[in-house]
């Protein structure tokens, strides 16, 4: 079976259907989201609506946590605030119920999946580098655990390698960002993973940045959450 993992879509609704569509079209069977599926954008509801019926595994990501009232506005910066309490004001009841159900750490197919490190998940560390791998190792039991948050896409292996990715070892996975990469590369970002052939690609796809920016300018979101989408930073 073929699995897309997606994560960090932040309302980018332009990105997310151009990623679901790629997905389908390589006939991927399921897909599962890491969460952050709000915040930064200007499509929360659209984009919750589609997680909702796409998903078979769903995760809860920082801003999804904060919109649920379940993490402090304060851990965010500026933008991420006025971003926050802009989707506060337009995220429907039913969305924001669907947000607050989510878990910070699920397992499924003998994969684990969450947004954050696995360990202690509602702390939302950033794991940037091998070393600060290495408590979220001990958190998992699973050969693989995929992770987003960082929106910068990385394998590591439970020796701390990088981007050695092999049957038989045990790996953190992060999958990038859908809907705003961090790496310098404004394509959108997600996994895709086969567990027969247990093989993992990376997949960049380019979609519309212009109206992506564009929307969020329209929005009255914050400039710098337009400008990012385009420079991919
Ligand atoms: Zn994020």
């Amino acid at each position: 079976m073929r699995l897309a993992i997606i994560t960090d879509i932040h309302s980018n609704l332009i990105a997310l259907k151009r990623v679901l569509a790629h997905i389908e079209e390589m006939g991927a069977e399921r897909v599962c989201c890491l969460g952050d599926i709000v915040g930064y954008g200007p499509f929360p509801n659209e984009c919750v609506e589609l997680i909702r019926s796409k998903c078979s595994v769903v995760v809860a990501g920082n801003h999804d946590a904060a919109l649920a009232g379940k993490v402090s506005l304060r851990r965010f910066d500026r933008a991420g605030q006025k971003a926050l309490k802009w989707t506060q004001k337009t995220i429907s009841e039913d969305n924001l119920a669907f947000l607050r159900g989510l878990p910070l750490v699920t397992m499924d197919q003998d994969l684990t999946f969450a947004h954050s490190s696995p360990a202690r998940p509602d702390e939302w560390k950033y794991i940037l580098a091998p070393a600060e791998a290495r408590e979220a190792f001990g958190a998992f039991s699973t050969p693989i655990c995929y992770v987003g948050h960082t929106h910068i896409p990385i394998v590591i292996g439970e020796d701390l390698s990088i981007n050695a990715f092999r049957k038989g070892g045990r790996f953190l996975i992060n999958v990038g960002s859908v809907g705003q990469p961090r790496d310098g590369d404004p394509r959108a970002a997600f996994g895709l993973f086969d567990t027969e052939k247990w093989s993992y690609d990376l997949v960049r796809l380019e979609y519309d940045v212009q109206q992506a920016a564009e929307a969020v300018r329209k929005a009255g979101l914050p400039k710098v959450l337009a400008t990012r989408l385009i420079s991919g930073y």
